[in-house]
């Protein structure tokens, strides 16, 4: 035995409750090594003994092999004295100590599972809650830490003989897999009226003639309770807008598979791996003309969200029906139901039945949506399925931090060491619900990640919950971060990079260091500070945010600002909102409750108005998606602005009053599309080349700001480059001019990827010793 050697051997990373141990131990026992392999705070522990060459192919194996919901950050070998072990085995596991083990995502039904709930003679044959260690119900479902039954959702389920054998079994494709159950064992599902009361027969035949009947049905799934119908169905989808009040947000389409999504919507390669991920994401997706899916489903929208099975459930009921609709069950604005008796009782007025069951919901989570922009993913809700799988940072933090997120599509972030947890999608910030699920969530992160945070990171917005939450946590250190900045940030932390970079910044609203409303931000910056160059010139906001709901009182200022009282004629806006042209007038010239902004946000909805694309908005940028919907796609033209000479620049190094940023006359773009407005020219022509101005506005002063900062890196951020033509644009020019273009990946673009950039500032300035306040 003199070749033996012995390994002490840690995998960090996503490795408990997806079946690693059970991995291991098959692995280790082909190749003919001795030893054991456990689970501890800190991750996965292996000892292994036998000779060096099948040692190096074990530890390869062991990274290149691993599970499909198994994520290995960090492998590393100690050789130890040899002990001569003759078997390999599993060790019981052991939760004492510090916590630091990584509770996976929810994940989308595996392959072995599906093959399962299709064969007859399986024990699980049609069972809804079939799921094993590569698949089912995770973070939604855990209660606490460790990631064990006992602290779960399936907790009172009590396993039968045959579960319990299969769970204990290293060999066995459920071993140790937690919610593991079966139709003797394990939950129900119940198919009730909105007092509760059960109704006869069988709840998934009766489910698909409901909806085959045009009837709304209230679906449990991983996350909360969906509102269901029949997509095809122009009545039923009607119904279900008319009754969700106020809704124009386009609702969500579950096909049954692939080959279904494509006869509704264009599909290329790397969507289709987003749509087969186990993330179970909604794929936004260019819609076909020919797609079979009701008028109500996504009014007026090229594109159609798309998602695919994700449960067993669902893969019941979609192999009898054919795409459905699949929207959150909430009126707008509140969050998701996902409690029976709150869901029955919230629901009551919308849905005729509703689908649950017994296996109950611990942690609400929306669907995750995301889009593919060259090849890459670009995710524009982060929530089922993504989280909370962390963001890994590229430094280690001095101290852990809590980042608070803005206030619409709020997300928080819990970090500690070099893993940022950013929370799944919490909403707006605007009502009781939503606060509740923020804080709730705050408490749950830091328990189930075993984080105390030292220093706390919020938005500069003094009106924001999520500010007024940060100031009320005791015994930390406060750090404001600026808005845009953090959007910068999260943007650089996204990419594993710490600038300098030229950041664009273009978004709705976020307060400046100045008091004033920003939004169209051009900065220098990197972790720990940043400049402002440049940025859009401002306008008033007149009535502030209800200039946010009425995008016509913005076209109004930028018209104001462009032409002063005297505007050309035959403007249609002007004409539909005269009765009350003559106060908002007034409030832009006399500024009273008319704040100024630079926001690009608001650029995009003066113009959407302009071209009588609508006056008022249900959600924020309405209005703008609209703009994007109507341009022209295959337009080149482009409406030029000229910037203001080289010399006005501001100098990069010297700070404060001396050196204003530069003031970029956007509102040119605003008269071009005035002129050609009134010059007769087609709204889809306009809306094209306006986009492809903004574009070109965005690439030429960053040509400027290189001249003057040396800096060649562009980092685009921000709400507004949700709007992929832009963006298409906007990276194109840049790559053109020879810049290398930084976007998002890991984080939304939008408010909701705020967290991460708080949480790379604050950690950058603590490294440095000190949190002096942001200047820009
Ligand atoms: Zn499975
Ligand atoms: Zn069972």
């Amino acid at each position: 035995m003199d070749d033996r050697v012995r390994e002490r051997i840690r995998v960090a990373g996503v490795v408990q409750g997806v079946g690693f141990r059970p991995f291991v131990y098959t692995l280790a026992r082909e190749l003919g090594l001795t030893g054991f392999v456990g689970n501890d705070v800190h991750g996965v522990f292996v000892f292994a003994e036998g000779p060096p060459s099948l040692l190096e192919r074990f530890r390869t194996a062991l990274s290149e092999q691993a599970p499909p919901l198994a994520v290995v950050d960090e492998i590393t070998a100690t050789a130890i004295e040899p002990r001569g072990d003759e078997t390999f085995e599993i060790a019981l596991s052991d939760s004492s100590g510090q916590r630091a083990t990584l509770v996976s995502a929810d994940s989308a039904t595996c392959v072995d599972c599906l093959a399962e709930l299709g064969d007859p003679g399986d024990r699980r044959y049609r069972y809804p809650f079939l799921n094993c260690t590569n698949c089912g119900p995770r973070f939604t479902i855990v209660t606490d830490v460790p990631y064990d039954r006992p602290l779960t959702t399936m907790a009172p389920f009590e396993m039968c003989a045959d579960c319990a054998a299969e769970y204990h079994d290293p060999t066995n494709r459920r071993f140790h897999a937690q919610p593991v159950c079966c139709p003797a064992c394990g939950p129900e599902l119940r198919l009730t009226d909105s007092t509760g009361a059960v109704l006869p027969g069988d709840p998934l035949d009766r489910t698909v003639a409901a909806l085959r009947d045009g009837e709304i049905v209230a679906l449990k799934g991983l996350g909360g309770y969906h509102l269901a119908v029949d997509a095809a169905n122009p009545d039923a989808a009607a119904t279900l807008r008319k009754r969700k009040h106020r809704e124009e947000k386009p609702f969500a389409v579950m096909a049954p598979d692939v080959a279904w999504a494509r006869t509704l919507c264009e599909i290329d390669e790397h969507e289709r791996e987003l749509l087969e991920s186990r993330r179970g994401a909604i794929v936004l997706l260019d819609r076909r003309p020919d797609a079979a899916v009701a008028e109500a489903v996504a009014p007026g929208n090229r594109q159609l969200g798309v998602m695919l099975p994700y449960t067993p459930l669902h893969h019941l009921l979609l192999a009898a029906t054919g795409p459905i609709v699949l929207t959150s069950a909430n009126l707008s604005d509140e969050p998701i139901a996902y409690r029976d008796a709150e869901a029955r009782e919230r629901l009551a007025e919308i849905a005729d039945v509703f689908l649950g069951h017994d296996r109950g919901i611990h942690m609400r989570t929306d669907d995750s949506v995301v889009r593919s922009f060259d090849g890459r993913e670009l995710p524009v809700r982060r929530s089922r399925g993504l989280v909370p799988e962390p963001v890994r940072l590229r430094r280690e933090l001095p101290r852990p931090v809590l980042a608070c997120g803005a206030e619409l599509k709020n997300t928080f972030c819990v970090a500690k060491g070099s893993n940022a947890f950013v929370s799944h999608h919490i909403g707006d910030l605007e009502n009781y619900e939503t606060l509740r699920s923020f804080t709730e969530g705050i408490e749950h992160f830091e328990r189930l990640f075993d984080i105390a945070p030292e220093v706390v990171a919020h938005d500069l917005h003094p009106e924001y919950l999520s500010t007024k939450y940060a100031a009320e946590r005791e015994d930390v250190e406060l750090v404001g971060v600026q808005h845009h900045h953090a959007h910068i940030a999260s943007c650089l932390a996204d990419n594993g990079e710490s600038g300098p970079v030229l950041g664009v910044a273009f978004d709705g609203l976020g307060f400046g260091t100045d008091g004033t409303i920003w939004g169209g931000e051009f900065l220098l910056a990197d972790l720990a500070d940043f400049r402002r160059l440049a940025h859009l010139e401002r306008v008033p906001m007149p009535g502030g945010d209800r200039a946010v709901k009425q995008p016509w009182r913005m076209a109004v200022s930028q018209l104001l600002s462009c032409y002063g009282t005297e505007p050309p004629g035959g403007l249609e806006v002007l004409r539909r909102n005269e009765p009350q042209l003559s106060v908002i007038t007034r409030m832009c010239e006399g500024g009273v409750n008319a704040p100024r902004t630079s926001s690009a946000g608001r650029l995009f909805d003066a113009v959407a108005a302009i071209l009588g694309i609508r006056d008022a908005v249900s959600y924020e940028g309405q209005a703008a998606i609209e703009l994007e919907q109507l341009a022209d796609r295959e337009e080149r033209g482009h409406y030029p602005v000229a910037l203001p000479a080289s010399g006005t620049l501001p100098d990069p190094v010297a700070a404060g009053a001396a050196s204003p940023p530069l003031s970029v006359p956007a509102g040119q773009l605003v008269r071009a599309v005035v002129d050609e407005l009134r010059a007769g020219q087609r709204g889809e022509v306009i809306a094209g080349r306006f986009h492809n101005g903004v574009a070109e506005l965005i690439a030429r002063l960053c040509e400027r700001l290189r001249d003057a900062t040396g800096v060649g890196e562009v980092a685009l951020s921000g709400g507004v480059f949700q709007n992929t033509l832009l963006l298409r644009r906007a990276v194109d020019a840049l790559r053109r001019r020879g810049f290398r273009v930084l976007l998002h990946s890991n984080v939304p673009t939008n408010d909701g990827g705020i967290c991460l950039g708080q949480v790379a500032i604050a950690g950058e300035r603590d490294r440095r010793g000190g949190n002096s306040p942001e200047r820009g």
